[in-house]
């Protein structure tokens, strides 16, 4: 289990709200992935959102995204990830205290 300074990545996780958008702010094209030499996606992303398939590309779940922009930053292939922004009002809430 992956744990940051101590707290379980579902307890962390547990303190986040997210606002389910109809439309998906990231977009991964497989077939671009199935390419790609270091699915540096899969480790990088704090949410755990990535996920490599039997053939070589990849599952990803835009619903618990929190819109840091890392995947975008690390992906190795031009075209892989498309990513904006969700649908005003809609995606990731922190809570603090
Ligand atoms: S923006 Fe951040 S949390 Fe969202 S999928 Fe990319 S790396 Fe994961
Ligand atoms: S780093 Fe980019 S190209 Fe490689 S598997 Fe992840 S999303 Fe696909």
């Amino acid at each position: 289990m992956t744990r940051y300074a101590g707290i379980a990545f579902e307890d962390r996780m547990a303190t986040v709200e997210f606002r389910v958008a109809e439309r998906p702010h990231i977009s991964v094209d497989s077939r671009v992935c199935e390419g790609c030499s270091t699915k540096a996606c899969v480790t990088a992303c704090p949410a755990d959102l990535f996920a490599l398939t039997a053939d070589g590309g990849i599952l990803f779940n835009y619903e618990q995204c929190f819109e840091c922009g890392t995947c975008y930053m690390v992906c190795n292939e031009e075209g892989a990830i498309s990513w904006s922004y969700p649908d005003g009002g809609m995606g990731v809430v922190f809570h603090h205290g």
